[in-house]
């Protein structure tokens, strides 16, 4: 198993943290309904990935 050599000091320690910031999420909105939802995913709303309906919705 790979060992430290010499312990990191606070400094490096911290500027090597500071890129580990979460971004904000990125979302879309559906071309059907238009309510926001994540990329790539079929709608919560209505049921639509793209132009076609996948998960039919009741009512
Ligand atoms: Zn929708």
């Amino acid at each position: 198993m790979a060992v430290p050599r010499n312990r990191l000091s606070n400094a490096r320690k911290n500027s090597k943290r500071a890129h580990h910031a979460k971004k904000p999420k990125s979302t879309g909105s559906c071309p059907r309904c238009g309510l926001s939802k994540l990329p790539h995913m079929i709608c919560q709303a209505c049921g639509a990935y793209g132009d076609r309906i996948v998960i039919k919705k009741e009512e």
